[in-house]
């Protein structure tokens, strides 16, 4: 763990704060791995989308990949001259030619979308590489929601629907069956991949890896991840993307709330000026419980207290934790790890205005970068 050596009272509360120190130390695995195995690695913006940092992050990446339309503009528009990769269960017509515009790399979910939109592309100017999502339907993940490889899955083509006669255009493949997941997960996946997929490999350009690689996790075998790559690109001489998300920003940055008020009914609860179903959903959609700096597990510390938040769900509930000292109104508490699927999930449920965006580095200390208001709740209200 890194000594923590921001200010946190100096914050708006509630507010992300991104440790910019910490994403160049993620961002410098990331680039080790790529100038190792000549791959190329993509910020999954689902993730993180804190396009303030783009200017910084694509000093390390190859580019961007987007889920939709809007993420391939944001991307676009401020990583600068990088690649922009997307991928989508399926397109709207009304929407492909401004993806065309912002994208160099398409991806399709299925023939029928490749078949839909193929001619477009073909007859444009632009030189746009296409790509087809597979379900290897191999995956080790224990939690259905994040299963792409779940039965009756909707994502990607299986090998029984693969048509190996409507592959002209088609430069890559791309699969992501994976979630928080380490290497050893790829090595065995790709195996799979290869038995299944492999001849088809042989005519293309590139293979995506997709995302769920949790490459800047301390525990992470990298060595394992370089070998595979390597490995792929000498059996099939194709260039290999991975496009990360939460690598990007792992253990990057923090919520910073503070208590508004402390309550008791059979247990103390203290309520604080966040929410877990507004500002951090993953701790209620996962579930998860996430660490605060200084606290434990209930009882580890003298003093217990449920956590909760400032809506009237009555599930908005962090979780339940210790603490040295008994906690008191206005007391400061910072949520780790809060970086990654929080800005980009939150919301304005029951009125709640969004948290501040604050970035930290050495040589401005605190910078908020946004703040939220009535106007932010209204806009997208009518
Ligand atoms: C979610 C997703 C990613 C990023 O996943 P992380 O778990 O954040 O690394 C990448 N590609 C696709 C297609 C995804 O759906």
């Amino acid at each position: 763990m890194n000594k923590i050596d921001i200010n946190f009272s100096k914050v708006p509360s509630p507010a992300y704060v991104v440790d910019e120190r910490l994403i160049i130390k993620n961002l410098e695995i990331l680039k080790n791995v790529m100038d190792r195995t000549r791959c190329r690695i993509l910020l999954a913006q689902k993730a993180f989308s804190m396009f303030s940092l783009y200017p910084l992050i694509g000093q390390y990446l190859s580019g961007t990949a987007a889920s939709s339309l809007f993420e391939a503009r944001l991307g676009y528009e401020e990583m600068k001259g990088k690649e922009v990769h997307i991928y989508s269960p399926a397109y709207r017509e009304e929407e492909f030619d401004e993806i065309m515009n912002f994208c160099d790399h398409i991806i399709f979910n299925s023939f029928s979308q490749w078949n839909k939109y193929k001619d477009k592309i073909k007859n444009s100017e632009k030189k746009i590489e296409c790509g087809l999502r597979i379900n290897p339907e191999y995956s080790e993940i224990k939690t259905e929601i994040y299963n792409p490889c779940a039965k009756g899955s909707r994502l990607g083509i299986t090998l029984k629907n693969f048509k190996e006669d409507e592959l002209d255009g088609i430069d890559g493949l791309h699969f992501h069956t994976m979630c928080e997941q380490n290497s050893d997960v790829l090595e065995r996946t790709i195996k799979i991949v290869d038995e299944k997929f492999g001849k088809y490999l042989k005519k293309m350009k590139w293979i995506n890896l997709g995302g769920g690689h949790h490459i800047t996790r301390p525990d992470y075998d990298i060595e394992t991840l370089i070998k595979v790559i390597i490995s792929l690109k000498e059996k099939y001489d194709l260039e290999v993307y991975l496009e990360p998300g939460e690598a990007i920003a792992l253990n990057a940055g923090y919520l910073v709330t503070r208590v508004l008020d402390i309550i008791n009914n059979e247990i103390d609860i203290a309520i604080l000026d966040t929410s877990a179903a507004c500002h951090m959903p993953d701790v209620i959609e996962m579930p998860y419980r996430p660490n605060i700096i200084g606290a434990g597990k209930p009882g580890e510390y003298p003093y217990t207290y449920r956590l909760g938040g400032v809506t009237c769900l009555a599930g908005d509930i962090i979780g339940d934790y210790s603490f040295k000292k008994p906690l008191k109104i206005g007391d400061i508490l910072v949520f780790t790890d809060m970086a990654i699927y929080t800005m980009v999930k939150n919301n304005t449920f029951n009125g709640i205005n969004l948290p501040s965006i604050v970035n930290y580095n050495d040589k401005d200390g605190i910078k908020i970068i946004r703040q939220f208001g009535y106007e932010d709740f209204k806009s997208r209200l009518s």
